[in-house]
């Protein structure tokens, strides 16, 4: 074991930390603190190489070019296809639809799959607990339709209720989701028992793997849900990457979302016809550059394993929660049994928004505000919470650095 207990001997993270160029920069002079992870996280240089790569030797647009360029672009961005496919466990890459991220992935699977079945006095399930990209789809294709979004509950420990889940699982439910893991409280959803009881019910489930890919290995299959949505910006890759998994059945059942080029078989005034999934839902030039970058992430995450990644990840969670524990007038919001290295926390007396200004003075980047979770910060009664959101390339010294910081911004408050 390292020093620190519960990090793997073998994980190396000052080795990796070399791996990330922007870890080494400063901010107002001091060293970067960057526990801001849950928003977006830092590139290594195997990703922004293979971006670099992409531009210098093989520009050129995917699947309408015959030359060499054009095949060399074809087979990078068809490359990440297959890298996903593999990273999450998929049984096809043809059931991997390749978007810009999360928030297109649910809009499609809103407009393409739920829209088309909603009725007047359906219903759409979703958790108080989401992201707004997990509810606010639901809402506007509810509307049209005159169906409705129904939220499930949560405990004071940020514990989604199931049993409650599962009893709003009624028959005019037309489609279910749920966070695999909350981006405020680092809460883990049990997609699996969830996905079982939907399946019995006959309930499709719409699953946002947003913040659950960074963290842990996932398997669609062993999930057993219908749809999965992922983001590449938040798992090393960069922005403007995604993708939607779902069943084929649903993906050939699905109308095409974005009409244009590539998307299509025959294009007439009397009758267009689509291409195959996933091409159908993959109208106009993609980040072809992105999603070279997509697959070396995921070339990274693999030769990191993520076995030694969670005990280092676990460790770092404990690390800080203790730390923040021992500060009079803190609040952890989030305490379920099972999350990842997210920690929502306001401490009495001052301001969210300016902790995180003047803990940005001081070197250290967490998020404040709301989240993109209007619906949770109403649970809990607040308008805002600090974020501090921890990665595999974090130490403890950085957790100390930044508790140190807080102390000290904290005081200038009083
Ligand atoms: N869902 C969750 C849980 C998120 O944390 C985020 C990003 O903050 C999103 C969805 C939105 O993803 P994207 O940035 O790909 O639109």
């Amino acid at each position: 074991m390292n020093a620190q207990a519960g990090t793997p001997a073998t994980f190396d993270v000052q080795r990796i930390r070399a791996d990330f160029p922007l870890l080494a920069r400063t901010v107002h002079g001091k060293p970067l603190v960057y526990f801001d992870n849950a928003n977006t996280s830092q590139k290594p240089y195997q990703v922004i190489e293979a971006v670099d790569r992409h531009y210098r030797e093989h520009n050129a647009n995917v699947s309408r070019a015959v030359h060499l360029l054009g095949e060399e672009a074809t087979a990078a961005y068809e490359g990440a296809r297959d890298a996903l496919a593999r990273f999450i466990h998929a049984p096809s890459r043809d059931e991997l639809v390749l978007t810009s991220g999360t928030t297109q992935a649910a809009n499609l699977v809103a407009y393409s799959f739920a829209l088309p079945r909603l009725r007047p006095g359906d219903a759409i399930l979703t958790t108080v607990l989401e992201h707004h990209a997990n509810i606010v789809p639901w809402q506007l294709v509810a509307g049209r339709a005159g169906a409705t979004v129904k939220a499930a509950p949560i405990d004071e420990r940020g514990e989604l209720i199931v049993e409650q889940y599962l009893a709003m699982l009624t028959p005019e439910v037309k489609l279910a989701c749920v966070g695999h893991v909350s981006n405020v409280l680092g809460t883990v959803n049990p997609v699996r028992e969830i996905a079982k009881e939907c399946r019995k019910r006959g309930i499709p489930l719409f699953v946002d793997g947003s913040q659950a890919v960074p963290h842990r290995a996932v398997d669609v299959q062993a999930l057993g849900c219908d749809f999965y949505a992922l983001t590449g910006h938040k798992m090393l890759a960069p922005t403007g990457t995604g993708a939607l998994w779902a069943k084929k059945e649903h993906l050939d059942a699905m109308p095409p979302f974005f009409g244009g080029g590539d998307m299509i078989r025959e294009v007439r005034f009397d009758g267009t016809t689509f291409a195959d999934v996933p091409h159908k839902f993959e109208a106009g030039t993609p980040n072809i550059a992105g999603f070279a970058g997509v697959a070396a992430a995921i070339d990274y995450y693999d030769a990191l394993g993520f076995e030694a990644l969670r005990a280092h990840e676990k460790s770092l969670l404990e690390h800080a929660t203790a730390r923040l524990r021992d500060i009079p007038g803190l609040r952890i919001f989030g305490e379920a049994a099972d999350k990842e290295p997210v920690i929502s926390f306001l401490i009495e007396g001052a301001q969210a928004t300016d902790l995180a200004t003047l803990l940005d003075l001081e070197g250290v980047a967490v998020r404040s505000g709301h989240h993109c979770a209007h619906p949770l910060m109403q649970f809990f009664g607040i308008p805002a919470t600090l974020r501090a959101s921890l990665a595999f390339y974090n130490t403890h010294a950085e957790v100390d650095a930044f508790v140190a910081a807080l102390l000290k911004v904290r005081k200038l408050l009083r």
